[in-house]
């Protein structure tokens, strides 16, 4: 199975200097706003939340949409994905872990998808979605949504569109979401007492729609809601609930009342 290749991720990169020579409008400025909102939502609602923790439950149809949407942000598939994040969250920030910082910054960042060490995780851990052919259909050939998207930024916005809506957007988005794994595991609060090293981040939570409230995730992580207290801006969480009004997605998984935030020390005398 092809895998995310450093070339291509290098190329990518690279030519993210296209923007300085092809013509800028603001259309093209908002399709690649556009596009990292969306496939970043798709990667936070759908690979993180659904298909690792399963924190919600929805339609084979709108899985499937959630899949090939995510498969666009160049982050591999479903199957891929949630995999090794479930178990970074069973060795979190131990020799095990898949990407902990522990074992250095740029490992944690991208260094652990570059390493060819990552390649085919075992999917043992993730036999509730490889029942579906699908999802393994996609994670084989995730070339194909990427490709098609690419087509589709081409298609609106030309030469300039495939530079702003799908070259920098993905790289933008593919950051942004390795930030959770690399800054979020040592920049930050701490208000669970995890076993792990994860922080709460405001900064990263307002880049990737919510996932900045790593510690809070950490401490519950099969739990749909990220933001504990009502400050905690968590848009993807806020998109489930709409689309949980529109009967698009159900039984999402929430904190169980009653006390949640560690009661303040008093002050002393
Ligand atoms: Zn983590
Ligand atoms: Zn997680």
């Amino acid at each position: 199975m092809l895998q995310l290749s450093t070339a291509l991720l290098v190329a990518m990169h690279l030519a993210c200097l296209f923007v300085f020579v092809v013509p800028f409008s603001t259309k093209v400025l908002a399709l690649c706003a556009f596009g990292y909102l969306l496939r970043m939502w798709a990667i936070t609602a759908g690979y993180h939340r659904y298909f690792a923790h399963r924190s919600y439950k929805t339609s084979r149809a709108f899985q499937l949409v959630l899949a090939v949407l995510g498969t666009t942000a160049m982050q591999n598939g479903p199957l891929w994905w949630a995999s090794w994040h479930r178990r970074h969250h069973r060795h979190a920030d131990t020799a095990k872990d898949t990407h902990s910082p522990l074992h250095g910054m740029w490992h944690a960042h991208f260094g652990w998808v570059l390493d060819g060490k990552h390649d085919h995780p075992d999917y043992a851990n993730v036999k509730d979605l490889t029942r579906f052919p699908e999802l393994r259909f996609l994670d084989e050939h995730k070339w194909l949504p990427i490709i098609a998207y690419g087509a589709a930024c081409f298609a609106v916005g030309g030469v300039s569109g495939l530079v702003w809506g799908f070259v920098v957007s993905t790289i933008a988005c593919l950051h942004a979401t390795a930030l959770v794994n690399s800054l979020a595991h040592v920049w930050g609060s701490r208000r669970f007492d995890t076993r792990d090293q994860s922080r709460n981040n405001a900064l990263i939570a307002i880049l990737t729609l919510g996932e900045g409230w790593h510690n809070n995730h950490h401490h519950r992580m099969g739990v749909a809601r990220q933001g504990v207290a009502w400050y905690e801006i968590d848009v993807t969480y806020y998109v489930l609930r709409v689309l949980a009004w529109l009967g698009i997605v159900w039984d999402i998984r929430l904190r169980k009342p009653g006390p949640t935030l560690p009661v303040p020390a008093p002050p002393p005398a």
